[in-house]
């Protein structure tokens, strides 16, 4: 009963998506259900006192419960073996029993989807399909023979028990459409289940691609593909934009005096308290070591006030490391894009003032470098 209840329970939260069956538990459900279908087989047979029948279904009840055993060991190229012997051993039985009327016949049909989901699925066979295919075809063949016997035995049962006869025939053919149903339902789980996990090793796959680990700050790769979009618009609608180089002041001297842990810290404050002022459309990323590239959807003047901000933020934080206080400065050099540069070009022209900047006192913003300098 209670396995029953975690069989329920786990199969809301397949349908859901919240849940993923491993192979073993696949492979047990699908042996529990058969197991069941033949105990109850076996119940409804001697009830009418049908012992024959009844064997029949007690030994397929016995063969699929200790099935299970070998689902929990992953024999699953034994099961797929032992189901091919049973269903078609218990066709050819019932047949010659009491011929094709009762629909034991069915049970033929399930070995197609079966054998091609339980082979797929154990991933134990170098030719699946090949093996699948034969089972199918063994089927084919036992199929046939129980319609091409030429027995009425049934009318002993029929004449015997019309209720029985009846009842037979409802449940194979219950059976046979609720099992068909299930692999159905199995097949549209995993092939969701595999699109979903490929959708999110994708998207985890994309985020390690365009982040920096330690910041978090998207990397020079995502950035590259912001510039050109940007670049792009420029030429399309006139949207300007321009960009911000940065770079913390004597950042190497943090990382000599309190340790690279500590680098690492500074780092992450800066990258924090810029994000934080970013607006939309803005775009931040670590260009370099501890360089920071941010694309600013507007012109020069926007991007300079936008600098001189986030100047001002990180003078007013400071990182605690080890009962130390560290300040942090940055420089930051700023340029406008321009429709006949290329995306190097300015990058180089913010780099230059960058440049200018810490050579001329650091912790400032630079957006023109003084004529005399150019010239
Ligand atoms: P300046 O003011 O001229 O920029 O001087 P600086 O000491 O900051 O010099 P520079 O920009 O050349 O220093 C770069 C240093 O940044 C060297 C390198 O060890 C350090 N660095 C680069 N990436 C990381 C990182 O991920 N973590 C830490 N802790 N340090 C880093
Ligand atoms: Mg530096
Ligand atoms: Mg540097």
């Amino acid at each position: 009963m209670e396995q029953i209840k975690i069989y329920l329970n786990y199969i809301k939260d397949i349908i859901n998506g919240e849940e993923y069956l491993s192979d073993r538990e696949k492979f047990t459900l699908i042996l529990h259900i058969c197991a069941i279908s033949h105990l109850l087989f076996a119940i409804i047979f001697l009830g009418f006192g049908n012992i024959l029948l009844m064997l029949y279904n007690l030994l397929s009840f016995l063969v699929y419960e200790s099935m299970v055993t070998l689902a929990k060991n992953k024999q699953f190229k034994l099961i797929i073996f032992a189901i091919c012997v049973e269903v078609n051993l218990f066709v050819l039985l019932t047949t010659l029993a009491y011929g094709n009327r009762l629909c034991f016949n069915l049970f033929c049909f399930l070995l197609v989807p079966a054998s091609f989901y339980i082979t797929y699925t154990a991933k134990k066979y170098k030719h699946p399909f090949a093996v699948s295919s034969l089972i199918s075809a063994i089927s084919a063949v036992t199929f046939s023979f129980s319609i091409l016997f030429p027995n009425d035995n049934y009318m002993t049962l029929f004449e015997y028990s019309p209720t029985l006869f009846v009842i037979t025939v409802a449940l194979n053919i219950v059976i046979t459409f609720l099992l068909l149903a299930i692999f159905c339902f199995m097949f549209t789980i995993e092939m969701r289940n595999s699109t979903a996990t490929l959708e999110n090793r994708t998207r985890q796959l994309k985020q390690l691609s365009s982040v920096d680990p330690l910041t978090k700050l998207a990397n020079r790769r995502s950035m590259t593909e912001k510039l050109n979009i940007s670049m792009h618009l420029l030429r399309k609608d006139k949207k300007a934009f321009s960009v911000i180089m940065g770079d913390i002041d004597n950042f190497k001297k943090v990382n000599d005096t309190y340790g690279h842990d500590c680098g690492d810290k500074v780092l992450v404050m800066v990258a924090n308290t810029i994000s934080s002022q970013m607006r939309d459309g803005d775009f931040v990323c670590r260009w370099g070591g501890e360089e920071i590239l941010i694309l600013v959807n507007g012109n020069i003047e926007a991007a300079k006030s936008l600098a001189e901000r986030i100047l001002n933020n990180i003078c007013q934080n400071e990182v605690i490391h080890e009962n130390n206080t560290i300040k942090v400065t940055m420089t930051f050099g700023v340029a406008q894009a321009n429709e006949s540069f290329r995306i190097e070009d300015f990058i180089q022209q913010a780099d230059n003032r960058l440049y200018y900047g810490k050579t001329h006192g650091k912790c400032q913003v630079v957006a023109e470098i003084p004529n005399i300098i150019n010239s």
